[in-house]
């Protein structure tokens, strides 16, 4: 570490910024935003403030003449934007005096860095490498942005406004940081977080017991997380927050081990997946896994493949949640069949082509023999088939039947958005042959005329490009 981060009261005298042009106004903009006076020693002369407010203007101190000659009493620090040499000159002499001096992008000439700055109110996060790359330091700032609740602050200014009254009620330390963890992990923090302070002041305020409400075991709960088709990167901003926070964590096989990285560190990882062919666990002692975890006081998180309403029996595990009184929520994800269309820019629906989206599985041949196939005739309609790999023949068989067209394009997408990623397309009638090129994983097919807009089709059909191309040109 070679830099000591501190947050600086800017209130307490001015700030000096000499330089110009874009660079000086960016900085103006932060040290107006921290509330700063500022004395702007403008190097080509033009004091422009056109895009402040009155009150920010009102701060602004004009300095003029040789900022080399500038009365640097009381001044907090010195800040250089866009002033070559003169920013050079000016560091040199704030540093001989001992005021913190920053001339941007040059770390030589700096006693002091500006951070990649999270600014939610009361919570500032700052983020610094040194001055060595403001571009990595800005990368992890957005990676914070994203795990950050947006009212973050708001939870530290509701404490604020409640701690001294705490601490006359709770003069044992250790005990009151229990009380505040309770608070923050609980329902008054969730209703905080959620905008409802008024609600939050309320329950804090009808706790008539600090001290026992800092020892009850916390009642725990239960997130359904919508994992996404496999890459990381798919996860929702809230899904990812939830993980960061559990304690446990009960996952399914389709859920990537990537994605299992991004829990907290020491959560408990628990396997409860079924894969195909093999039993798992059963669902009822998922269910009986979940309510025992949220009756010990945990955070629990269900991690499904995809969404959790799709295809994957959250339905169920909420029911059995409610029936037991347990307290829950369901943060849905990206289902496979979005993952695998967008990955391969199949257009589910397309503007007179493709009305209507079926979304079915048939998961062993009994199913898809109970498949009411004259209902996915109609050529307007995408169907995208879950667990219909080993029913691919059925499927083909059902829909022949029912009268779709054997030369209706179609997509096997196995291990979509993910590194091993396989798509092969072709048409209905070939559906079993396709089925059986990409090796086992879970797959999605997509049916329907929209099959031959994907990326895989232009790959695999580039006479048809060509046509294209030609029509297009007449
Ligand atoms: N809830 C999940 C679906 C669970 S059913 C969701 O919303 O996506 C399991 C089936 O999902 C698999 O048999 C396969 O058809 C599909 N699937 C899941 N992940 C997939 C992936 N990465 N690529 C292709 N299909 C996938």
């Amino acid at each position: 570490m070679r830099f000591l981060p501190v947050f600086l009261d800017l209130q307490a005298g001015p700030v000096i910024l000499v330089g110009e042009g874009e660079l000086a106004q960016a900085k103006l903009r932060l040290l107006l935003a921290a509330e700063a006076r500022v004395r702007w020693f403008a190097t080509d002369g033009n004091h422009d403030v056109s895009g402040f407010d009155a009150a920010s203007v009102a701060r602004i101190e004009r300095g003029s003449g040789d900022p080399l000659a500038a009365d640097l009493s009381n001044v907090i620090a010195v800040v250089c934007a866009g002033a070559g040499e003169t920013g050079h000159a000016t560091a040199a002499r704030a540093r001989s005096i001992g005021i913190p001096v920053n001339v941007m992008d040059e770390v030589a000439h700096s006693t002091f860095i500006f951070p990649a700055i999270v600014d939610r109110g009361d919570v500032v996060v700052a983020v610094g490498t040194g001055g060595a790359s403001p571009v990595v330091a800005r990368r992890v700032r957005e990676r914070i942005e994203a795990l950050l609740p947006a009212r973050i602050g708001d939870l530290a200014g509701f404490i604020g406004r409640w701690r001294s009254a705490i601490k006359l009620r709770l003069p044992e330390m250790a005990l009151r940081r229990l009380f505040w963890e309770r608070v923050i992990d609980g329902p008054i923090g969730a209703d905080v977080l959620a905008g409802r302070t008024e609600q939050a002041d309320q329950a804090l305020a009808s706790i008539s017991n600090p001290a026992l409400f800092a020892r009850s075991v916390g009642a725990g709960f239960v997130t359904l997380v919508g994992a996404g088709p496999g890459d990381p990167d798919l996860l929702t901003v809230k899904a990812l927050r939830v993980l960061q926070d559990a304690d446990v964590v009960f996952y399914d096989d389709l859920v990537s081990p990537e994605i299992l990285d991004r829990a907290r560190r020491d959560a408990a990882l628990v396997p409860v997946g079924r894969r195909v062919g093999k039993p798992g666990i059963g669902q009822d002692a998922i269910h009986r896994l979940l309510i025992e975890a949220a009756q010990s006081g945990k955070r629990a998180v269900r991690l499904k493949g995809g969404d959790p309403f799709i295809f994957g029996r959250g339905g169920e595990e909420i029911a059995a949640l409610r029936a037991a009184g347990v307290a829950y929520s369901v943060i849905p994800g990206i289902t496979a069949g979005l993952g695998a269309a967008a990955e391969s820019e199949v257009p589910l629906t397309y503007r007179q082509e493709a009305l209507r989206i079926t979304f079915l599985t048939a998961h062993k041949a009994r199913d898809a023999g109970n498949v009411d196939w004259s209902a996915l005739t109609d050529t307007k309609m995408t169907v995208v088939v879950y667990m219909g790999m080993t029913a691919a023949s059925t499927i083909r068989e059902g829909l022949l039947a029912a009268g779709r067209s054997p030369q209706t394009p179609v997509g096997v997408f196995a291990r979509a958005t993910r590194r091993d990623a396989k798509s092969v397309v072709g048409v209905l009638r070939d559906l079993p042959a396709l089925a059986a090129q990409v090796e086992p994983g879970p797959a999605i097919l997509i049916i329907g005329d929209v099959v031959a807009r994907s990326a895989a089709w232009r790959n695999a059909n580039p006479e048809e490009l060509i046509s294209e191309l030609l029509m297009a040109a007449e």
